[in-house]
C-alpha cells in the first residue's frame, strides 16, 4: 500500500504580514517549510511526496530548499490553486494508482512522526483520518450581530489539524464532486463527511502540531522547535 503525503505550501500567507512567503520564513535556522518536509522524508512508511506551491516560487524552492537535503520523496512539484482546495485538487490529480494520502499544511512544522504512524494505523483501516485536539477552551456559535445562539458541549469539541488522511480514490471521488456546491468546505474531512457520506475518525495528536499562522506564532514556533530538540 503507497502511503503519498501532499505538502501544501501554495498560500499568500497575508496574515503573516510579510513580504516573502510565510513557508520560507527561518525558524531554527531553517525555512518552516524545510522542517515540514524534512518529517516525512524522513519517515519510512511514506514512499512519495507531492509538494504543492505556486508556480512563481517553484524556482525559488528549487534552489533554497532542495539543496538544503536529500528530498528524495519529493517526486513532484505541482502548481497550487486559487484557494488551499483547488491546490489540493491539482496534487490529487497529480496522484495515480492506489493507496493513502496525507494532506499536510506546510505551515504546521512540528508535526511528530508518531502521530503520523498512529493517523496511518487508523486510516487504513477507516479510510478516512484526522489528526485533532481537544479544545481547551470554551466555544460559542453566534449569529450576524454576535449574539450567542449555542454553547456547545466542550467535552465533544475537537480543534482538528492536518495531516489528514484518507483512502485515494475516497477522496479523489469527494473532490470531484466539491464543483455541484455552492457552499465552503473548511477542511478536507468535511467534503468526505458531507459529500461521501463517509465517516471520519479522529486521532489524538499533539498541541504543538500549530499551523504558522501570525507573526506572534513564529516566537511561539521557536520556543516549540527548542522543547522538541531538547526532548
Ligand atoms: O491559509 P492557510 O494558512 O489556512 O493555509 C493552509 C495551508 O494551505 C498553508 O500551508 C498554505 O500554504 C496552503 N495553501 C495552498 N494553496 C492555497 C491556499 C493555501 O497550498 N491557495
Amino acid at each position: 500500500m503507497e502511503i503519498n503525503v501532499i505538502i501544501l505550501a501554495a498560500g499568500m500567507g497575508n496574515r503573516m504580514q510579510h513580504h516573502q512567503n510565510k513557508q520560507f520564513i527561518h525558524l531554527a535556522g531553517y525555512p518552516i517549510l524545510y522542517h515540514t518536509l524534512m518529517v516525512f522524508q524522513k519517515m519510512k512508511a511514506v514512499d512519495n511526496i507531492i509538494l504543492v506551491v505556486r508556480e512563481d516560487e517553484m524556482s525559488y524552492v528549487e534552489k533554497n530548499i532542495f539543496p538544503l537535503n536529500d528530498f528524495s520523496k519529493v517526486v513532484k512539484m505541482v502548481e497550487g490553486g486559487k484557494e488551499r482546495s483547488d491546490s489540493v485538487d491539482n496534487a490529487l490529480k497529480a496522484i495515480e494508482g492506489e493507496g493513502l494520502v496525507l494532506i499536510h499544511d506546510g505551515a504546521r512544522p512540528f508535526v511528530k512522526e508518531v502521530d503520523i504512524l498512529r493517523l496511518i494505523q487508523v486510516a487504513l483501516k477507516s479510510n478516512a483520518a484526522v489528526l485533532g485536539v481537544p479544545v481547551k477552551d470554551t466555544i460559542k456559535s453566534v449569529d450576524a450581530h454576535q449574539l450567542v445562539i449555542k454553547t456547545p458541549d466542550r467535552s465533544l469539541l475537537w480543534a482538528v489539524q492536518t495531516p489528514q488522511a484518507f483512502e485515494l480514490n475516497l477522496i479523489k471521488q469527494a473532490y470531484a464532486k466539491r464543483y455541484a456546491y455552492s457552499k465552503d468546505f473548511w477542511d478536507d474531512a468535511m467534503l468526505v463527511e458531507e459529500l461521501m457520506d463517509h465517516d471520519v475518525k479522529m486521532v489524538e495528536g499533539s498541541y504543538d502540531n500549530i499551523k504558522i499562522t501570525t507573526p506572534s506564532d513564529l516566537a511561539y514556533g521557536e520556543w516549540i522547535a527548542k522543547q522538541l530538540t531538547d526532548d
